[in-house]
């Protein structure tokens, strides 16, 4: 029988994790499907790991990590897969906004042939305005930059073993789960899901942490911002020969004036351009240097008992 094994990345979760395990293999019992649950505490500070580890005291289908610190979403998801053992692998929010009654349905078109099941949003749900604002721009953006609709997407979707296999082989650190299934390709069909209300906790992400997210996934996708510094370059030497012209033209007319404000302007404009540009090329410089730092992803404190492997630093299969 196939194995379908569900990743949760879980961030100051522990209301949420006695409740999602609960529902999630009740669901996979009545539906019979044979189930694993990947918990990932992300450096939780609060009792979420304590809580993965009673779960998996009571039920030998669930298993889980801690992080040594907060590694981010990111990181949570691929440790989940690098400890997945299932022919196709479920990943979603530990905190059931991804309805639960999508995962047979899923299950049913990965059978059918289906390598990746993209689950799309037909709502957000019900959000604070500013989160909501935030989140439609940061989507905008990153569907401009990435060349893919984002404003549907979502992290929650089936891999076939596969395309984990792939994703787990990228050498790169700064990853984008959400965009990597895309950029992977393979059979993919999609399914409509409404977003659900969070019942316990609040949401994670600060408006700061989002716009980080999303600089950073913008610059790991797309090199159309250092492409963009060119074109600002080209743009200034156009109206730069232009002036040059004038200048001239004046200055060998003996009627060239003072001139200041014209010169005072331009000192501002082409160093705003350039102040601009060297952040731009900057930000792809620290980007390469973490890239060849090679650090792992993440870092693993502690794993349940049913757990098999080894724990040095970053958890290695054996
Ligand atoms: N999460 C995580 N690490 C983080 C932030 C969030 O593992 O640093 C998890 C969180 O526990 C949840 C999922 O990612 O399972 C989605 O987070 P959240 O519900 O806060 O985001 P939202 O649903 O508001 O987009
Ligand atoms: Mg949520």
């Amino acid at each position: 029988m196939a194995l379908l094994s569900i990743v949760l990345p879980a961030y100051n979760e522990e209301q949420n994790i006695a409740n999602t395990a609960k529902v999630l293999s009740e669901l996979m019992v009545e539906q019979n499907i044979d189930y694993e649950l990947v918990f990932i505490s992300d450096g939780s500070k609060d009792k979420t790991y304590e809580e993965i580890k009673k779960a998996a005291a009571q039920n030998p289908h669930i298993r889980g990590a801690q992080f040594s610190r907060n590694f981010g979403k990111e990181a949570g998801i691929f440790a989940g897969l690098e400890l997945a053992t299932g022919d196709a692998v479920i990943v979603m929010d530990c905190d059931l906004q991804h309805p639960p009654q999508v995962i047979p349905q899923m299950w049913e078109m990965w059978k059918n042939g289906a390598e990746v099941v993209e689950g799309i949003k037909s709502s957000r749900g019900k959000e604070s305005l500013g989160h909501k604002l935030s989140a439609g721009l940061f989507y905008k953006i990153m569907s401009k930059l990435i060349k893919m609709d984002m404003n549907a997407s979502s992290d929650f979707k089936l891999l076939d073993r596969k395309v984990v296999d792939v994703l787990l082989g990228l050498p790169e650190r700064n990853t984008f789960f959400r965009a990597l299934s895309f950029w992977a390709g393979f059979r993919t069909e999609t399914i409509t899901y409404e977003v659900q209300e969070r019942q316990f906790g609040e949401s994670k992400w600060s408006l700061w942490s989002l716009m980080k997210y999303a600089i950073a996934n913008a610059t790991s996708f797309s090199t159309l911002p250092l492409q963009l510094v060119t074109v600002m370059g080209i743009i200034s030497i156009l109206f730069s020969l232009v002036l040059a012209v004038q200048t001239l033209v004046k200055f060998l007319m003996h009627t060239a004036q003072e001139g200041f404000t014209t010169v005072i302007l331009l000192v501002l404009l082409i160093g705003g351009f350039i102040m601009l540009s060297l952040g731009v090329i900057g930000h792809y410089i620290a980007r390469i240097y973490e890239e060849v730092k090679g650090r792992p992803k993440y870092i693993i404190s502690d794993v349940t008992d049913n757990v098999q492997g080894e724990v040095v630093g970053a958890w290695k299969k054996r």
